[in-house]
């Protein structure tokens, strides 16, 4: 009878689990899915470890994940010790995407880590392998998808997003054939489209990409908005429904992102906005992985500085809680 009523409490427990991951949906960390209501605090936009020796010449023996880990983690535990749940690591492949580093800094420190998918095409195609070349965004996309539905490079880690990245103009060919495979690994998966993109030009033609494939601007988030001037493409931007990242955060600029943050507030739009530092990371080659940044101006600087402006509790907590987990719960959104 004791066993039998074990039994049910563990099946209720279970049934309830699915129940709240069906209702709030999910995001995926490198530990598995993880209820989007439960991500907290979060960051969007960090890195822990980058390596910019170029695709041609990457590989794994460059660095020893338990070097980077004893470095990494003090900054990490920093982080969960600010209040800060969730760390999204957007190291794209060919830069230094480390799944297993990622999980046991994510095992170690008890913070949610999210690593992604996709390609990074910035700075003159020096991240990109032969093959993003020579297939097609069809073929690109089902690599990205076999990633998300049997974890990458032989790993149980799969991607919580797609990261992309394009150069600071007009689209090249090659750019816009990564951002139709984000587009069709979108349909199929249902993961968000974080690109490197900086100014409005190239955001607004990637958005008019996805449109043309059926995707929402919804899905997209425009990375490094900040370096975009024209602080009325933000605006344009958001109201077509794109996520804005401002995620170049330091202790020397908060007052810049306090202006970028009061325009998004000033036109209702504080709803679409993301705030990240960009910051870390340990690099291979560099004495003892070189300058590691720190990740939490934040924290110590930049929302102490919002309260003082006159910022809300509620404003505060929708930047920081409830934005990251609208744009990044997996989810299919159609235009
Ligand atoms: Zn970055």
């Amino acid at each position: 009878m004791k066993k039998y009523s074990i039994y049910i409490a563990v099946w209720s427990v279970i049934f309830t689990c699915q129940c709240t991951v069906k209702n709030e949906g999910i995001i995926m960390t490198v530990n598995g899915p993880v209820p989007a209501g439960k991500m907290g605090i979060t960051l969007e936009h960090e890195h822990i470890l980058v390596d910019f020796i170029g695709a041609d010449s990457i590989n794994p023996g460059r660095w020893d994940d338990k070097k980077v880990a004893i470095i990494a983690l003090p900054f990490l535990r920093k982080v969960k010790d600010s209040g800060c749940s969730t760390f999204f690591d957007c190291t794209p492949a060919y830069l230094g995407r480390d799944p297993e580093l990622l999980l046991s800094l994510s095992l170690a420190s008890g913070l949610n880590i999210i690593t992604n998918t996709g390609l990074y095409g910035a700075a003159n195609n020096k991240f990109l392998p032969r093959y993003a070349f020579d297939e097609t965004a069809e073929q690109l996309a089902s690599r990205w998808i076999n990633e998300w539905e049997n974890g990458i490079e032989g790993t149980t880690v799969k991607p919580g997003f797609i990261k992309i990245g394009v150069g600071p103009d007009s689209l090249s060919d090659v750019h816009k054939k990564l951002v139709k495979a984000a587009a069709l690994t979108h349909l199929k998966t249902g993961l968000s489209i974080a690109s490197h993109t900086g100014r409005a030009v190239p955001a607004f033609e990637q958005i008019e990409v996805l449109e043309k494939e059926g995707v929402s601007p919804s899905a997209f988030i425009w990375v490094h908005a900040q370096v975009e001037k024209n602080v009325t493409t933000h605006v344009r931007a958001a109201k077509m429904g794109t996520w804005i990242s401002f995620d170049g955060l330091n202790n020397e600029n908060t007052e810049e992102y306090l202006s970028l943050l009061q325009n998004m507030k000033e036109n209702h739009l504080l709803g679409k906005v993301l705030i990240s530092h960009d910051s870390g990371w340990y690099s291979p080659g560099e004495p003892n992985g070189g300058d590691y940044k720190g990740y939490t101006a934040l924290f110590e600087k930049f929302v102490p500085l919002l309260k003082n402006e006159k910022f809300t509790d509620n404003e505060i907590r929708q930047l920081l809680v409830l934005n990251p987990q609208k744009a990044f719960t997996v989810g299919i959104r159609k235009k």
